[in-house]
């Protein structure tokens, strides 16, 4: 009894020491030309991913799990609204050298953050980083006004290791993202009443064709709805994954 007490006790001292959680859990995998980048949904609009020991998290926010997981080497932010901008996330998971792309309007909170215009494009680690328009086309809290002006959030690409992997950040079906090319996976946004149905993201899906689409910032949007709008579609394989 005694014995087993005391590797109890060890275990969870080795757990707190090493941040010990299942690697597996949630998580995907997908080869690329320079190994494995690994898929990790965290909630709603926040993921992280692990590519050549570095670690990237992506808009995150304290009502997801980060228990364990590891501090990031890249940060980025899509805007400033707080399920996308939290500075107490940022401060938890930021380190010496951690670099934080945003767009200027995160800036203006996120003072160490480094702007990131619509358009322009860094590159962090061997990592390019795009900057990709998000916004309402229609939608917004009051006639003649939208959630997401143009100009103000970013969506992003990022190409490592030879593949090309999208995230919108919260947006409509704007004709940037229908225009983009070759993505190898992508993240699309759904949600009322801030982005869009899942019908209307499906249809979107269908203009730019990524190899690998996840929904994700969907809320209690029914992403079934989504999948079947895109059943038969070849060459683009749709995952659902638990976000919440
Ligand atoms: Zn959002």
């Amino acid at each position: 009894m005694k014995s087993a007490i005391s590797i109890l006790i060890l275990m969870i001292a080795l757990g707190g020491i090493w941040g010990l959680r299942p690697q597996g859990e949630n998580v995907d995998v997908l080869r690329t030309d320079e190994g494995e980048l690994r898929i990790r949904p965290i909630t709603h609009g926040s993921l992280m991913l692990e590519f050549r020991g570095k670690v990237i998290h992506v808009d995150p926010w304290s009502r997801g799990d980060y228990a364990g997981l590891p501090k990031a080497d890249l940060i980025l932010i899509t805007d400033i609204h707080p399920d996308h901008m939290d500075r107490a996330m940022v401060d938890q998971l930021k380190k010496e050298t951690t670099v934080i792309l945003a767009p200027a309007a995160v800036a203006e909170t996120i003072r160490e953050a480094q702007i990131i215009r619509n358009g322009e494009r860094k590159t962090v680690d061997g990592i390019t980083i795009e900057a990709i328009p998000m916004y309402n086309l229609v939608r917004g809290p009051s006639p003649g006004q939208l959630y997401h002006t143009k100009g103000r959030g970013n969506g992003y690409v990022l190409t490592l290791g030879g593949k090309r992997i999208y995230i919108s950040g919260d947006t409509e079906c704007v004709p940037e993202i229908k225009a983009l090319m070759g993505i190898d996976v992508a993240f699309i946004c759904m949600n009322l009443p801030f982005t869009m149905p899942p019908e209307e993201a499906a249809e979107c899906v269908k203009a730019f064709r990524p190899k690998i689409v996840y929904p994700y910032h969907y809320r209690n949007s029914d992403v079934n709805v989504f999948a079947n709008a895109l059943k038969g579609e070849a060459g683009i394989e749709v995952r659902l994954r638990k976000w919440y």
